[in-house]
């Protein structure tokens, strides 16, 4: 099958190299002259596990290629797959503007049946709109092309983004129209060995399927959260309160773990916007409202530990740093709990010392240059010098500590733990003062 991909970002990229992999021919198109250009070189803009090996085979295979030139890219599939970014605008709504500009795009240099199958995260009512602007378009043209709109939102997490694009839970289709049920079926065949995996529905509930589906998520941590932060005040262990929990099949152990809040391109915009959503239609979405306000706190309470552990006195002070990126496998910054933290602590006049495995091109490319902020190559460099540690992310690299050796490298003995890795039992027991989320010592 021929088709295009608008937009090699996360979604566009994952989405064009995996389809390419089942022997798709696939034209990726962007408006990014820079990134075309370097994705044509062989480089990958985004550092995401077995993106690059995947882009590398399927772009000698010739069956991955891409352009910035619109004409060409309409031309070529006849699927046409928008997945260009839609961030949020000012008052928390999805900003439509980039899946809006494709869609005259392809009015524009349509000249046969297309099929527009939305795969960025958008409002309900979007094909709706996509719909008006090409046909708007093609009426201007004086051309009365046939082509259909369907919703196929994209479910993949950053930093497993392959793995959930070939063997995630499902695919879901919005369309009431069997040609295009039949053009999504042979597109996605080669990952359909359970026919249940391809869900057809109706576009709009495809379109509220994808905030629903993130909204949940959002709200397991937030719930946890929450909960950790009780069990803090209350003495418990919030780790134990997890498996206790956990255990009870109808809850389950995904998904529930207590941290420094989410981060990340998509959960923050996603409960906004799905909360704009509903107070366009005059409901108030209280739900959401307390997932973003918990959230919120949340990413606050890795400055809020280090201030009450230093008694207010942050200034001149260097703190470590141990990841960056908002999750572990991903060089993405966006929203991430790190970067509350470390604008917190130059607020107060702190430095940061930091190290993460993928994102310090990011942090710099974010912040620049500055004073206060020193990007070392390891987590020993990071300790070394600094008077307090924090862990942000995750990553598998920092999960084994030395803490005797840990403890001679601080100049004040304090971890604060935002993942809860460690046993706080073994971390005291080096002389270490320990601040993890819910662990039953609220400062
Ligand atoms: P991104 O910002 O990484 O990439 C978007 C790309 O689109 C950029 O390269 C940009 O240059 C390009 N673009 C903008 N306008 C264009 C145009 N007119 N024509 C062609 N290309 C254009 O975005 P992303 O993270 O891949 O997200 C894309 C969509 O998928 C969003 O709606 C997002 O919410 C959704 N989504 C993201 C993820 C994720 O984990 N990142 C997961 C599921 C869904």
């Amino acid at each position: 099958m021929r088709i295009t991909i608008f937009g090699t970002g996360y979604v566009g990229l994952v989405t064009g190299a995996c389809l390419a992999d089942v022997g798709h021919d696939v034209l990726c198109m962007d408006v990014d002259a820079d990134k075309v250009a370097r994705l044509e070189a062989g480089e990958i803009p985004i550092f995401e596990p077995g993106l690059e090996e995947l882009v590398t085979a399927n772009t000698a295979s010739g069956r991955l290629r891409f352009t910035t030139d619109a004409a060409t890219a309409v031309d070529f599939g006849v699927l046409q797959f928008i997945a260009v970014g839609t961030p949020p605008d000012e008052d928390g709504s999805a900003d439509l503007q980039y899946v809006l500009t494709v869609a005259e795009t392809i009015g524009r240099y349509m000249r046969e049946f297309k099929v527009i199958v939305d795969k960025s995260t958008v409002p309900v009512g979007t094909a709706d709109r996509v719909r008006e602007v090409v046909a708007g378009v093609l009426e201007e043209r004086g051309e009365a092309l046939d082509f259909e709109v369907c919703s196929n939102p994209e479910f993949l997490k950053e930093g497993a983004a392959i793995e959930d694009f070939t063997h995630g839970a499902r695919f879901v289709v919005g369309t009431s129209s069997e040609r295009v049920r039949e053009l999504m079926r042979e597109c996605y065949a080669p990952y359909i060995r359970l026919q249940e995996k391809l869900m057809f529905m109706d576009v709009r509930a495809a379109e509220l399927t994808k905030y629903a589906a993130n909204a949940m998520l959002a709200t397991k941590i937030s719930f946890m959260n929450e909960i950790a932060n009780l069990a803090e005040r209350l003495g418990a262990d919030v780790e134990q309160v997890r498996r206790g929990i956990g255990s009870d099949p109808r809850i389950g152990y995904h998904f529930i773990y207590p941290g420094c809040g989410y981060g990340g391109s998509c959960f923050p915009k996603d409960v906004r916007a799905l909360t704009r959503t509903a107070s366009d239609v005059h409901y108030e979405a209280q739900l959401l409202g307390a997932v973003e306000g918990v959230n919120h706190r949340q990413k606050q309470t890795l400055f809020d530990k280090l201030e009450r552990a230093f008694d207010g006195a942050l200034a001149g002070r260097t703190i470590a740093l141990w990841g960056l990126a908002f999750k572990p496998n991903t060089d993405d910054m966006r929203d991430a709990p790190s970067r509350t933290l470390m604008e917190a602590l130059w607020r107060v006049g702190a430095r940061v010392q930091a190290y993460d495995p993928e994102a310090m091109g990011e942090c710099r490319r974010l912040y620049g240059e500055r004073d206060d902020l020193t990007l070392v190559d390891s987590r020993e460099a990071a300790v070394q010098g600094a008077d307090a540690l924090v862990i942000c992310t995750e990553w598998k690299v920092f999960r084994m500590v030395d803490f005797d050796w840990l403890k001679r490298q601080l100049g004040m003995p304090v971890v604060v733990d935002g993942r809860n890795l460690y046993d706080p039992e073994t971390v005291r027991k080096a002389g270490l003062m320990y601040f993890a989320v819910g662990r039953g010592d609220s400062l």
